[in-house]
């Protein structure tokens, strides 16, 4: 009987094992196929100063559009893609994407001439030099200018050899480009690290928003991670808004911009134009 337990134990986990491993070759491949056939694309969210009342800037986003079985997110293939180093190509396609939106005429007609791009670059391109001086030299040939992009890293980046991300993220911030750190108090979140890297922004994860209406430890901390913002001198964007109730919370805590399902989910640019006006937003969430 026991044995019949354990054989059966043992089945089901090498069959766990083989979804597992076939469905990392499926995502590779859909990756493949993806970066030969130029389906991926950048959705933007938009980034909203609530005090303005104003659009400041846009996350890129990526996707892939499948022609057969529609939209593949993120966590689906950028886990693959940093495993295969598929990640850097995949980069460069999206910032090739990314940086004519900048100064695409009907972007800048809704949104102004201001807006920036938040583009998103894996730990895995923080501990390559070569990856980070390709990175680097697009935006450089592409003579956007430095203050309409903004990079987001995880403390992941840093989590490996610190060094060299610390050394490639010096040298983004020479060039110009504002530096975002993504997800703050999501993981470790260490405060010495806030302070010991080239930061202009942090952005705190939404998992200290939800509820944070009703839970007094969010509240406190997000309180915390505000002040110090405020502090070190560093711009604080709360991610994943998602009710009038957090908005309204959030301001009350003096959190100036947001980024969120209630002012938009991330879009295809082309969508984005259509609905999203530069200030419609925040009369849509009621403020
Ligand atoms: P992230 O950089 O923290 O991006 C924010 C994620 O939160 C996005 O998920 C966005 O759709 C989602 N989000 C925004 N507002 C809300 C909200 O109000 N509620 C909820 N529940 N979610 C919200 P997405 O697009 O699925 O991306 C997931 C992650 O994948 C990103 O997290 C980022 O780490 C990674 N990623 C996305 N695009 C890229 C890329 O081009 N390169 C790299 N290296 N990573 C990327
Ligand atoms: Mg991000
Ligand atoms: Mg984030
Ligand atoms: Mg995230």
């Amino acid at each position: 009987h026991m044995r019949q337990r354990a054989t059966g134990h043992i089945t089901f986990f090498q069959r766990s094992m083989h979804n597992e491993h076939a469905r990392r070759l499926e995502s590779e491949q859909l990756l493949r196929d993806a970066l030969a056939q130029l389906w991926v694309e950048p959705f933007l969210q938009p980034l909203v100063d609530t005090v303005r009342g104003t659009i400041t800037g846009f996350e890129a986003l990526c996707r892939i559009r499948h022609p057969e079985t529609g939209l593949v997110s993120p966590g689906e293939f950028i886990p693959v893609a940093e495993e295969t180093g598929l990640i850097h190509p995949l980069s460069l396609q999206l910032l090739d994407q990314i940086l004519p939106l900048l100064s695409d005429s009907r972007m800048t007609e809704r949104y102004g001439n201001a807006f920036y791009i938040s583009f998103n670059l894996s730990p895995v391109q923080l501990q390559d030099p070569h990856m980070g001086e390709e990175i680097l030299e697009r935006l450089r040939h592409s003579g956007v200018s430095p203050e309409r992009l903004n990079i987001e890293l995880t403390e992941t980046a840093v989590m490996g050899d610190a060094n060299t991300a610390i050394e490639i993220m010096e040298r983004f911030a020479t060039a110009g480009f504002a530096i975002s750190l993504d997800d703050f108090g999501a993981g470790y979140s260490s405060l010495g690290l806030i302070r010991s890297l080239p930061l202009q922004q942090v952005k705190i994860d939404r998992s200290l928003v939800s509820s944070v209406d009703t839970d007094d430890e969010k509240r406190a901390i997000l309180n915390m991670i505000l002040s110090l913002c405020e502090q070190l001198d560093l711009t604080a964007v709360v991610e994943g808004v998602e009710t009038e109730t957090e908005l309204a919370c959030l301001a009350g805590m003096g959190a100036q911009l947001v980024q969120g399902f209630l002012f938009s989910r991330p879009l295809p640019p082309e969508t984005l134009l259509d609905q999203v006006p530069p200030r419609g937003l925040l009369s849509a969430a009621g403020s």
